[in-house]
């Protein structure tokens, strides 16, 4: 395919030509600027030249099991813009690690966020009936007579 490109490129030419047939039998014209470095493949002129704003991973979604629980065990700097992050998901016991971008990882940490402050939510309640629990032995202990007075 490359090769072909190539040959059809001629020096003289600052652009050429590709009629391509669409199986409606509609005939479109692909133009090929000749701009492009040395050996890549043209791109149609139709393709964006800017990535779409949501291309960035969701490190938080499980790719095996569709959890959107995943989250990170270890993370160190690789480099000045890149981070070595450790996943795993508590779901599937999945884990991996990979080398992420600056902006995947903030967009994860932001994504923590908010998970944290619906774990610290549970984990308040947690706490809450934990310690009526606690509360609720103690009581249950001193009417058994079980706490002397040795124990304080
Ligand atoms: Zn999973």
């Amino acid at each position: 395919m490359k090769g072909a490109e190539l040959l059809m490129n001629r020096p003289d030419h600052h652009h050429h030509v590709r009629r391509v047939v669409l199986p409606s039998g509609k005939t479109i014209e692909v133009v090929y600027f000749e701009n492009e470095p040395t050996g890549a493949a043209p791109r149609p002129l139709s393709t964006p030249s800017l990535p779409a704003p949501d291309d960035t991973p969701d490190l938080h979604l499980c790719g095996t099991c569709d959890s959107e629980l995943v989250y990170p065990v270890t993370w160190d700097e690789a480099g000045a813009t890149h981070w070595e992050v450790t996943l795993r998901c508590p779901n599937c016991e999945w884990s991996g690690t990979g080398v992420y971008e600056q902006h995947v990882v903030e967009k994860f940490d932001e994504e923590l966020d908010r998970g944290t402050e619906a774990l610290v939510r549970d984990l308040k309640r947690l706490m809450q009936a934990n310690m009526e629990d606690e509360i609720e032995r103690f009581v249950t202990a001193l009417d058994g007579d079980h706490v002397l007075p040795e124990d304080f």
